[in-house]
């Protein structure tokens, strides 16, 4: 494997614990309607590194509202998935970071590792320029970065704008950022701070 990192259980142990306590505080502040929220996690079958990835990787936290006549769903927001992408959200980032994630030759080498069909590359970088940029959560944060960040640049540029010295960790730093756009059904504010990990 090209890069270290990826085929660390610990890794991905992390952005699970990060993930854990995101959705704790979904599950604690509760429905809307008062309700309380019981676990209805989704399964999943990540794509890639499977040999890294422990059992919580087979699903994606969620609850159900335990109220009659409400049972809404509430799905935490994730910095393991990225909406309904088969590969892990740090496996969509990295490959699409030009020139600031990985070398060119080691992005070579994980596409062809990870056995990437080049439409779906195509997909994600038109999903970085398209829709990601068309996302609250992203004019939310652009403005923060002096100069701008071109679409263009995406997710590359903003990976590199991080304060955190580690790829890692500006990886994870940049999950973090971005992960209300892994949910459409929980509003609630990721209250980690990136800057701060
Ligand atoms: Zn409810």
């Amino acid at each position: 494997m090209c890069h270290a990192f990826l085929t660390d259980t610990n890794f991905y142990q992390l952005l699970f614990q990060i993930d854990q306590s995101i959705a704790e505080e979904v599950r604690e502040h509760g429905c809307d309607c008062g309700g309380v929220l019981h676990a209805a996690p989704y399964p999943r079958k990540p794509r890639g590194i499977r040999s890294a990835l422990d059992s919580n990787y087979e699903s994606r936290l969620s609850f159900c509202c335990s109220q009659d006549g409400c049972r809404r769903r509430h799905t935490p927001a994730s910095v393991r998935f990225l909406g309904r992408k088969v590969y892990l959200g740090v496996i969509v980032v990295l490959i699409t970071a030009l020139h600031h994630g990985l070398t060119e030759a080691r992005r070579r080498l994980l596409i062809e590792e990870l056995d990437v069909a080049p439409q779906t590359l195509w997909r994600w970088r038109r999903w970085w320029r398209e829709q990601f940029v068309a996302t609250r959560c992203w004019r939310a944060l652009a403005g923060q970065f002096i100069p701008p960040i071109e679409a263009d640049g995406l997710p590359g540029v903003l990976l590199e704008r991080l304060t955190a010295e580690a790829l890692t960790e500006r990886l994870m730093q940049l999950l973090i950022l971005i992960s209300p756009v892994t949910t459409a059904t929980s509003s609630l504010r990721v209250s980690l701070d990136p800057q701060k990990m």
